[in-house]
């Protein structure tokens, strides 16, 4: 491999040929980001037939992202220098490893770096191990009668997961999605019995109580650059009401806090990010890509909820479109382990992402429904689109059951950035859609700041 830690192969005159694996609105914005930087050439795999996606690149292949053997098989075909997996999936069943075997860089971790997402009890383990802050109460469970105990001796006050990957909705918590120990424990046992997430075994979590925001950072398995924080909403309804869903929208701001995030808040958040860096590469397995911190901030400062092994969708849509600095100059770094090389250039803009999905989407999606989006009209707000999992016909796309695409507003202030964005979504016509359009309004942001005011006891 020394040929790619040759620097005169990045010298800049050769074209890169980059594949990004997946086809949603955060493997969009990744392509779009490629698609800016100089001397590249974009290849893609995903699924569905992404109409933003297969519009930047020079071919793709329509794939599961999970077949390892064909996504290998297209990379050599093209012969890509650079690989850069968008979801989970793939990381977990090892494509990263493949490419590696096979001679193809990756700008995403192999599948044992992939464990402090895909492997909750893991990431928890890492984090005792290797005495990282933020941590919270928990324990796995295999026997019922024990997770009762444990529940009951947190009053209740716990979070009930999966150990494995459910797409981000199979975590549960008191208060929003059960009421008592009985109802925890009646879906402690749903877990074990029908190895949701793929094993006979639960987490079980104190719960944390505060105001959740994401940390992503670029990491080259020793240094990581961390990019402005983000708040997402996984919740479908307005003001945070309804199911879990992958994610309705997020906010960033200018400055690269949140409205109720300070800044030594956000670096001792980043702080922890780095050291689950250094905790992994002395594990022998050197985190390669982005990584993504969700943490929750209590009055005791940032705990972590969950580690990513990726970019978060739509949190990409938030950073991405900031870039200043080349995007593949990053990932090389990344690659080379020359990331303290890098002077991060960002723009102090603020961002507000509101995704369009089905009507019903998080319950029973409508599927096939037609969606009218006037680009140019978009464009012209000041917005960017990202489409997701729709099928693009003529003059409109349909839907599937997961999210159609979001559009994401870009201005000086957070105000100005939620305005341009609903300027732009009058541009996204249908029958059967749905928007949060509560997303980075002023009265959510001051919800949001006055509930962090009372946790912190102001
Ligand atoms: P996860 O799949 O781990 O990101 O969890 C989904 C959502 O459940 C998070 O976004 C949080 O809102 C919530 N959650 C997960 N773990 C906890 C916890 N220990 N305390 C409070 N809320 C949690």
């Amino acid at each position: 491999m020394e040929f790619y830690l040759d620097k005169s192969f990045w010298g800049g005159l050769i074209t890169l040929k980059i594949l990004v694996v997946g086809g949603g609105a955060r493997e969009h914005a990744i392509c779009d980001a490629v698609h800016q930087s100089k001397n590249t050439e974009l290849y893609t795999v995903m699924k569905n037939k992404n109409p933003g996606i297969t519009e930047l690149s020079k071919d793709f292949l329509i794939e599961k992202e999970t077949n390892v053997e064909n996504v290998v098989k297209y990379a050599k075909e093209k012969n890509i220098d650079i690989t850069i997996v968008g979801p989970e999936a793939p990381l977990e069943v090892g494509l990263v490893n493949e490419l590696q075997k096979n001679g193809i860089q990756a700008c995403s971790p192999t599948k044992e770096a992939a464990r402090i997402e895909t492997d909750k009890e893991w990431m928890r383990n890492l984090l005792k191990k290797y005495n990282i802050s933020g941590q919270l109460k928990c324990e796995s469970f295999t026997d019922t009668k024990k997770a009762k105990k444990f529940i009951e001796d947190l009053n209740g006050e716990v979070a009930v997961k999966p150990i494995g990957l459910t797409g981000g909705k199979g975590v549960k918590v008191a208060g929003d999605h059960f009421k008592n120990t009985e109802e925890a424990v009646q879906y402690v046992k749903e877990v074990i019995n029908n190895k949701i997430g793929g094993h006979a075994k639960v987490l079980i979590e104190e719960k944390a109580v505060g105001e959740e925001f994401t940390l992503q950072a670029f990491s080259d398995g020793k240094t990581i650059l961390p990019l402005p924080a983000v708040q997402d909403h996984k919740r479908l309804l307005p003001n945070d009401k309804g199911p879990n869903t992958g994610g309705m929208g997020s906010y960033s701001c200018e400055n690269g806090l949140l409205p109720f995030l300070t800044k030594t808040e956000y670096e001792e958040g980043a702080a922890m990010l780095q050291k689950i860096v250094e905790s992994l590469d002395k594990e022998g397995c050197r985190y390669i890509g982005p990584i993504y911190g969700q943490f929750m901030l209590t009055a005791e400062g940032p705990k972590i909820i969950e580690i990513n092994a990726r970019f978060g969708d739509p949190e990409a849509m938030n950073v991405l479109p900031l870039l200043d600095t080349d995007f593949i100059e990053i990932c090389k770094a990344m690659i080379d382990g020359n990331l303290s090389n890098i002077k991060l250039g960002m723009k102090k803009k603020s961002t507000v992402c509101k995704y369009v999905v089905p009507e019903g989407y998080g319950v029973k999606s409508m599927v096939g429904e037609k969606i009218y989006v006037d680009e140019d009209m978009i464009r012209k707000t000041g917005s960017q689109l990202f489409y997701a999992s729709v099928n693009k016909e003529d003059d409109f796309v349909t839907t599937t059951s997961s999210r159609s695409l979001a559009v994401v507003g870009i201005s000086n202030t957070l105000t100005e950035a939620e305005q341009i964005c609903e300027k732009a979504l009058t541009y996204v016509k249908g029958d059967h859609i749905f928007i949060r359009h509560d997303i980075g309004t002023p009265d959510l942001i001051n919800k949001r700041i006055e509930n962090m005011n009372r946790i912190r006891g102001m």
